[in-house]
């Protein structure tokens, strides 16, 4: 049975940048964890970062990751993806359902990097790595995509 990584955050695990959570409430999470296919990460906790934290955003023209007083911590969302891939490859997993918005995560959207709240279409260092070694990444806005292609897999 097909492995799915998943944002920790949406399984209710208060890890995000103001130690909150983003809980996906969907019955199939709970069908998926009670079947033992789901493996969690936070890719910016295992990258190093401590929660809370100050919120960062994706500079796409400095290619860094910043927080809004200029720290880089594009060493830490990039440790974070190195090993959100390495688990994918341990367990050999080919689908994602990570929290849209992220700048780790998100797989349609992220900020602009001037922390205005503004959306740019775009992908977190996470999603971009992932789908670079062609693992499909989904979102809590997508779930039903995934939960399609799934059930044509079986
Ligand atoms: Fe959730 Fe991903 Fe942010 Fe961690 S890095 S809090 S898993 S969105």
């Amino acid at each position: 049975m097909e492995k799915i990584l998943i944002s920790r955050c949406l399984l209710g695990e208060p890890v995000r940048y103001d130690a909150k959570s983003k809980a996906l409430n969907h019955q199939i999470i709970r069908h998926w964890q009670q079947q033992q296919r789901l493996v969690p990460i936070c890719p910016e906790v295992i990258g190093g970062l401590p929660t809370p934290r100050p919120p960062a955003e994706l500079n796409q023209r400095l290619n860094k990751v910043l927080t809004e007083s200029g720290d880089d911590k594009t060493a830490e969302f990039a440790s974070g993806a190195n090993q959100a891939l390495a688990l994918c490859q341990k367990h050999q997993i080919k689908y994602a359902l990570l929290k849209e918005r992220s700048p780790s995560c998100g797989s349609t959207f992220i900020y602009d990097g001037s922390f205005k709240q503004q959306l740019i279409s775009g992908q977190g260092i996470t999603t971009a790595l992932l789908r670079k070694h062609g693992i499909a990444v989904y979102s809590e806005e997508t779930i039903e995509q995934l939960i399609n292609v799934l059930s044509q897999e079986i």
